[in-house]
């Protein structure tokens, strides 16, 4: 016990088998260790946990990432495009509401007719909020002169998970061709940042094939990059997923939810001043998982605002959470689950990463 308290006294920098250490802890060693995480979360990012109205308003996609239950392939998805007016509308929802920004996601496409609406858009939801409402995409690898376009347009945030830091386990991912190269998805990370985005990336837990020493890997992965925020959550199979048939070797879900804990954890203790959001995927496995995950370091939500008719086709993984709720009763339900864990909703306020102003 001695060497594992030591250890959470250290302020860093940690190396990869203390981080392996962190990400596997069980029993009293796992409690010291979300104690001392969420003792950071609020020292360096404050007791506020910041909400992100999210906006999944498409799920077409011209990828076929192997875990994705959108990816391209699957001929079983209903494909749906929502109308910029209901966008523009789902985000006037957002701001009156309270919700300091929202994330717009998407399937990526990068086709010059979507570059050009997404411009548009960014534009028109920037007028209507007098620039008052903070937006993040999440809309994947795009070019250079794209990025720069739709930041000089009002977007200030940027996610994109490199989903695994470990080169081998992504070509085991994604098909071999060049929409999933995983050079590009690093260049295309580093574009963002130096666009001068607040840049957030993220990975997948419990992946087939991946090890605890991966996800070590990929938190010095994270730290290297220099990340202002991260999300990361357990994956969840999709049955028509070309994945699902790998699912009988994966971790019980039990154990991907508690590493998914620890990883964001650890996190916390190697990136003290960073966003880290409590991810949708851990509420898949446990009803109170995201609250669990505001107890261990965790400081951003993003409750799904998507219009309710929508949700149950953006079916990233089986049993996802919320989708067939309307946004009211997921806005309401999250304020009381926040209080709940003892920290305090940050309205109106855009919630910024601390560590990006550090830096700039
Ligand atoms: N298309 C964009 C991209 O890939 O960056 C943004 C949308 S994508 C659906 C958002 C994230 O969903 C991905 O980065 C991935 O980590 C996550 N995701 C996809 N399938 C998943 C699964 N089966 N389990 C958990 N997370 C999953
Ligand atoms: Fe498309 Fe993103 Fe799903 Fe990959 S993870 S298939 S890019 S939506």
């Amino acid at each position: 016990m001695n060497a594992f308290s030591d250890l959470l006294q250290q302020d860093g920098p940690f190396t990869k088998e203390q981080l392996t250490a962190m990400i596997g802890a069980t029993g009293a060693h796992q409690t010291l260790l979300h104690q001392k995480a969420n003792e950071l979360a609020v020292k360096h990012c404050g007791n506020e946990v910041f909400l992100r109205g999210l906006i999944e308003f498409s799920n077409k996609c011209r990828k076929d990432c192997y875990y994705c239950g959108i990816r391209k392939s699957n001929r079983h998805t209903k494909r749906y495009d929502l109308a910029d007016e209901t966008i523009l509308q789902t985000a006037l929802y957002a701001h009156e509401n309270n919700l300091g920004s929202i994330v717009l996601q998407a399937g990526e496409r990068n086709d010059p007719l979507f570059v050009d609406r997404m411009d548009a858009l960014l534009q028109a939801i920037k007028k209507a909020t007098n620039g008052e409402l903070g937006i993040t995409l999440s809309l994947g690898e795009q070019s250079r002169d794209t990025y720069q376009r739709w930041f000089n347009s009002g977007a200030h945030r940027y996610l994109l998970r490199i989903e695994t830091s470990h080169r081998d386990l992504y070509r085991q991912l994604h098909p071999d061709d060049e929409r999933h190269d995983f050079e590009a998805r690093i260049e295309a990370l580093r574009a963002i940042k130096e666009t001068g985005y607040q840049t957030g990336s993220g990975i997948m837990i419990g992946l087939p094939g991946q090890r605890v020493d991966h996800l070590a890997d990929d938190l010095l992965f994270l730290k290297e990059m220099d990340v202002d925020m991260v999300g990361m959550g357990p994956y969840i199979v999709h049955e028509q997923t070309p994945l699902a048939d790998q699912a009988d070797g994966l971790w019980p879900l039990s154990q991907r939810f508690s590493m998914s804990l620890n990883m964001i954890a650890a996190l916390r203790l190697l990136m003290p001043d960073i966003n880290i959001a409590a991810s949708t995927a851990l509420q898949a496995i446990d009803p109170m998982g995201r609250e669990k995950a505001l107890k261990t370091g965790a400081n951003i939500i993003m409750p799904n605002i998507t219009p309710a008719s929508n949700r149950k086709d953006y079916l990233l993984y089986d049993n996802k959470p919320c989708t067939d709720e309307s946004a009211d009763d997921c806005l309401s339900c999250l304020n009381m689950r926040i209080a709940l864990t003892g920290r305090k909703a940050g309205l109106k306020a855009w919630g910024d990463s601390p560590h990006y102003f550090k830096k700039n």
